[in-house]
């Protein structure tokens, strides 16, 4: 069994203003890093229409197809843009970690990690928000229970920032768990405790800024009882990896060892609980180096547990 990496050129056709620390570059340092890996390399398709609509309403697509701009960047909120290659990124980060699920529901890979952009666990069913323009995690977890039948999908969120958008677009989904840890108080503000979704469904875990590896393995430690008893099928993670301690939008302090701890433990969880299968796709990080050394070191934790 093999790791799949999951990409396409169009997601670097995504463009952002100069200084916006979501920019091509960030996905140009990640697959560099990946680059001597031996992976199995796949190319993104674009997602159907339908596969975007399970969780958006078509008039907020409608709306992003009137806002494109033919040249330039539009601007959709304070941090979100519109560039004319936008929407065929956002297509294929859908696709990306929908043909994921494909592959690894199908034995094909063992796992697979998708390298795609824009993000997308801020976007909420009708706004754009946070760089996110489509719930790719959500969408990759509502594909696999209503298309593959699942029954339960468990999507876990170690991007620093709260997954406010796959909270809101799952917690109404009783067969979706979603765990998430960030930093409180940070942007987007949302990710109290108290908040657990629809049906007792959303985990949160916030972290107090400056805290760094001893509590993110406390607060994940006693996360993963919960993902025990909820017995997924499968797991998608939100990889982003601004909670490192170089990361200018944050400040919790993880290290490029915390990125690789907590994926061991996550694929330990997923071989014991569902053959091992894991889609992970890429959401934030935005130190360019931080950026590349974490998300290398992620995928290959994903890759010794899929050998
Ligand atoms: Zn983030």
């Amino acid at each position: 069994m093999t790791t799949a990496l999951i990409t396409h050129a169009e997601c670097l056709g995504h463009e952002t203003p100069a200084d916006h620390p979501e920019q091509v570059a960030r996905l140009e340092r990640v697959l560099q890093a990946l680059e001597p890996l031996e992976l199995r390399r796949v190319t993104a398709p674009l997602a159907a229409e339908d596969d975007v609509l399970r969780l958006h309403p078509a008039a907020y697509l409608q709306e992003l197809r009137d806002r494109r701009p033919e040249a330039g960047i539009v601007q959709l909120d304070a941090d979100t843009w519109m560039s004319p290659g936008s929407l065929a990124a956002a297509f294929r980060a859908v696709g990306g970690a929908l043909r994921a699920v494909d592959l690894v529901l199908a034995g094909e890979v063992g796992n697979a990690f998708c390298a795609t952009r824009p993000p997308g666990h801020h976007a909420e069913a009708e706004t754009p928000m946070g760089f996110c323009l489509f719930g790719t995690a959500a969408l990759a977890a509502q594909y696999a229970l209503e298309h593959h039948r699942l029954s339960r999908v468990a999507v876990v969120d170690f991007d620093v920032h709260h997954g406010n958008g796959t909270q809101e677009l799952l917690s109404g989904e009783r067969r979706a768990l979603v765990i998430t840890s960030q930093q409180l108080p940070l942007w987007p503000g949302t990710g109290q405790a108290h908040e657990t979704g629809g049906y007792d469904n959303v985990l949160n875990l916030p972290l107090p800024p400056g805290s760094g590896s001893a509590e993110m393995r406390t607060a994940w430690g006693a996360a993963f009882d919960r993902l025990r008893a909820f017995r997924p099928e499968l797991i998608v993670i939100s990889a982003g990896f601004d909670a490192h301690r170089d990361d200018p939008l944050a400040q919790l302090e993880w290290e490029v060892q915390d990125y690789a701890w907590l994926t061991a433990e996550l694929c330990k969880l997923a071989d014991t609980l569902c053959g091992g299968r894991i889609v992970s796709t890429l959401e934030g990080g935005y130190d360019l180096n931080a950026l590349a050394v974490s998300a290398k070191a992620h995928v290959e934790e994903l890759m010794k547990a899929a050998t």
